[in-house]
């Protein structure tokens, strides 16, 4: 057998541009091509392989930083892609966005979105399918409907590629599936590799409660979400608990929250997203845009970082009203105006203070680290963990708390590794 090797061409010690080759006599299995973003917002892209030697190219979930550069690989070449029909259609979506803003940074052209699109097969959960060498078993990850953790298994060695993975359900989506599988080889995500999350009831109890607190002092709440999936999800939170309340929301969640209606299989809850979608109110135009911050109402509005968007647009409107809030459900990275607001009170760099009330509620749709070694300790053949998608400070304490609790050899590698199986 031909030496398999693992090639770290994004994500490594970084959370974000997520791209892993697995790469054997010369031929490349692609796990994910996904972009990250600087402090002033320019993409930043993976390290390339030759396309033409690309036996398939599996995403594991729309989110950018999995599936934004996959258009680079489109350009000389069209090498097949796989992934769920839903992940497929809200890649879309989202790539035609990214295109729209930042198509000045971007290295590839609108037809190469549509020629990835055009060679991409949709798969579902558990079905299995030959790439080169390999046979291919995507999983549910549990991170987003339709997400899925990549199983490939040669006869004799076998590797788990988890994606952004979540081992709790969610109304959006069950939990991460590992029925059936063993693997040899595991390269898992990291992001919260030393930390876990708080028990989600009461972090629904907190929100909820503050946000009827705002209601009733007359304030406007704002919810600046990521459009894809926390929106859903903080929006079926209020159809289950809280439907009397008035919602609305804006941006490019009711694009993305129109194909998950499509999808019901994918959703975990899907009775919940239709009373969602009957209940509240999209914003579709202006007129409504300017009015409704005026009065008592929650409004859940992209962008979740505040780096622009509507919900940048009603975070100026209500930043110096004292009674109404913002609240943030969605990761605040580094250098965004969201970390800013959380940090230092204001949203842009020497800018008026927010008067109006500012807190964050942890809705993470990844794994705490207890779920992560829960899936460690789920694979009883594994004789090598590859740690991607972390901060450096975080891998390094999730790679010391794996070794004393299972003994299991460890890499926490960097972008331009090469791992020799
Ligand atoms: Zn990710
Ligand atoms: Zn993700």
């Amino acid at each position: 057998m031909e030496k398999i090797r693992i090639r770290i061409l994004g994500s490594g010690k970084e959370v974000g541009r997520a791209a892993i080759a697995i790469e054997r006599n010369e031929r490349f299995i692609q796990l994910d091509y996904g972009v990250s973003f600087d402090e002033r917002d320019i993409p930043q892209f993976p390290l390339t392989i030759p396309p033409s030697k690309i036996d398939g190219i599996i995403i594991s979930h729309p989110h950018l930083d999995h599936i934004g550069a996959t258009p680079l690989l489109y350009i000389s070449s069209t090498p097949m892609a796989y992934t769920t029909s839903i992940t497929k259609d809200i890649g879309r979506i989202m790539l035609e966005d990214f295109f729209k803003i930042s198509s000045y940074y971007l290295p590839f052209e609108f037809r190469e979105i549509e020629n990835f699109l055009l060679h991409t097969r949709t798969i579902g959960f558990d079905s299995d399918l030959d790439l080169g060498s390999w046979k291919m078993i995507l999983k549910r990850s549990g991170h987003l409907p339709g997400s899925v953790m990549t199983y490939l298994d040669d006869g004799s060695t076998r590797i788990l590629y988890t994606g952004d993975v979540n081992t709790i359900e969610t109304r959006l989506t069950s939990p991460a599936d590992l029925s059936n599988i063993d693997a040899d080889i595991l390269i898992i995500e990291g992001t919260y590799g030393d930390t876990d999350h708080p028990d989600r009831n009461e972090v629904e109890d907190d929100l909820l409660r503050s946000v009827r607190e705002v209601l009733e002092d007359g304030g406007t709440v704002l919810i600046p979400s990521f459009s894809l999936g926390r929106s859903q999800e903080i929006m079926m939170l209020f159809a289950e608990r809280a439907s009397d309340i008035e919602i609305w929301y804006d941006g490019m969640i009711r694009s993305i929250t129109d194909v998950m209606i499509n999808y019901p299989k994918y959703i975990n809850k899907i009775d919940l997203l239709k009373k969602a979608v009957e209940k509240f109110n999209a914003v579709d135009s202006w007129e409504i845009r300017r009015k409704i911050w005026r009065e008592p109402c929650v409004i859940i509005a992209s962008a979740g970082m505040l780096k622009g968007g509507p919900a940048l647009y009603y975070l100026k409107r209500i930043a110096d009203k004292k009674n109404s809030a913002v609240f943030l459900v969605s990761y605040q990275g580094k250098n965004t105006p969201g970390r800013m607001l959380l940090e230092k009170g204001v949203f842009v760099e020497n800018g008026p203070k927010v008067s109006s009330r500012v807190e964050w509620f942890d809705f993470s749709s990844h794994a705490g680290v207890s779920g992560l070694m829960s899936i460690i300790k789920s694979l009883k053949s594994l004789h090598k963990i590859i740690i991607v998608h972390t901060d450096p400070d975080v891998g390094e304490e999730f790679r010391r708390r794996i070794v004393e609790e299972t003994g299991i050899e460890v890499a926490l590698p960097s972008v331009g590794d090469v791992i020799d199986l």
